[in-house]
């Protein structure tokens, strides 16, 4: 199958989301900021593109920028500060611009489509430049917040990328032929910030496997015609939630059928309890510490109340050596693996099937672990 970077980013943060995209073709209204941000990467593309007299100054980027600026796509209150904010990126973008840095670039917005064994991946770059070392991959960015420089090292995007380039110009990455010598940025224009990083080339077959996985599942999830919802940090962002059933009711009117009234009622019921209940756990947590605490001091085993009694009880866990838990399963002839490490569960349930005498020797390899103290409360 044939799928990009984005639709295989947004299947992996929610199925159905990617449906409502890519499969429904369900196109909502473009976002201030997505307009915002494709203007500044037409500006950009202005910047690095050469006119007839040579590459655009300063003030020929700020007129375009200016003359593609569409007040109507704004809201209101919003629209001044994106416009200042636009001129500042540029202007910034200019402090920082090299005298030899645009002679540099080979490419822009450059579409690409690499195999990925039987499936293929598209993608756009917006930059690439040949630099005195090497090669640089750029991909812009108009977020507010700059992420550590850790996940620009583990950032998918950019390993994918890397794999494009070499794809696409084999005969380039022959002439620097190590992948250290291919910068990988992301620039934060907003904070006139460059994060860059490189890749190790076993890092690049890691990365294959990783996509080729997401992408079976992809093709998966479209044989059966199966996506599921699934709730993450950016369902308050999602343009679906009316269509999806995640968020579907809370969109719906009120009704005023009483069937639909009741199972509002026991609904927030149901939260009143779920929250009394936190708060119960919570208490008796404290307050069982605080009982469990006079009992230790006072040396006694049951506190009497006019409700009951608590009884305060040992609970002691042990814990096997795992080399002599081997040691008498190979004499028994019992299960002949290595024993890793005893889990204590299976353990239990194995001694059942064992004779009393079996069950002794294996007691007497038990050591103890932790001991702790426990109340169980008796009704009158
Ligand atoms: S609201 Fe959340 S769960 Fe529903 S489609 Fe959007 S991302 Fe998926």
């Amino acid at each position: 199958m044939h799928t990009s970077y984005s639709a295989l980013n947004t299947f992996r943060t929610c199925p159905l989301k990617y449906k409502f995209q890519a499969v429904d073709k369900i196109k909502p209204p473009l976002k201030p900021q997505q307009i915002f941000g494709s203007l500044i990467h037409a500006t950009l593309k202005f910047i690095h593109s050469p006119g007839p007299r040579g590459f655009p100054e300063v003030e020929k980027a700020l007129d375009y920028f200016s003359k593609n600026w569409k007040m109507e796509n704004f809201p209101a209150e919003e629209s001044q500060n994106y416009f200042r904010e636009g001129i500042e990126i540029i202007q910034k973008y200019y402090q920082a611009l090299g005298e030899e840095e645009r002679q540099q670039t080979i490419a822009l917005e450059h579409r690409f489509v690499i195999p990925i064994q039987k499936h293929t991946l598209g993608g756009f770059i917006d930059r690439i430049d040949h630099t005195a070392t090497g090669f640089e991959i750029i991909d812009y960015k108009t977020d507010r917040k700059v992420p550590p420089q850790e996940k620009i090292d583990q950032d998918l995007q950019l390993s994918i990328y890397l794999k494009a380039f070499i794809h696409q110009w084999p005969s380039l990455f022959n002439r620097v032929k190590n992948t250290d010598k291919i910068n990988l940025s992301l620039y934060y224009l907003r904070h006139g910030l460059k994060l860059s990083t490189t890749r190790a080339p076993s890092d690049l077959g890691r990365v294959e496997s990783n996509i080729l996985a997401d992408i079976e599942k992809l093709s998966e999830a479209h044989a059966q015609n199966q996506f599921d919802p699934k709730i993450n940090p950016l369902c308050d962002w999602c343009d679906y939630q009316k269509t999806c059933p995640m968020f579907s009711h809370k969109y719906k009117a009120p009704s005023s059928q009483p069937k639909e009234k009741e199972i509002q009622r026991i609904g927030q019921r149901f939260i009143q309890l779920k929250k009394e209940k936190r708060e119960i756990e919570k208490e008796i947590t404290e307050i069982g510490a605080q009982l469990s605490e006079y009992l230790e001091q006072e040396k006694l085993g049951q506190f009497f109340t006019e409700e009951g009694s608590i009884l305060r009880q040992l609970r002691e866990t042990y814990k096997y050596d795992s080399v002599e838990v081997a040691r008498i399963f190979e004499k028994w002839k019992k299960d002949p693996y290595s024993v890793m490490k005893v889990d204590l569960t299976a353990l239990n349930r194995f001694t059942k099937r064992l004779s009393p005498e079996q069950r002794r020797e294996l007691a007497s390899l038990r050591q103890p672990d932790k001991r702790s103290f426990f109340l169980t409360v008796k009704n009158k």
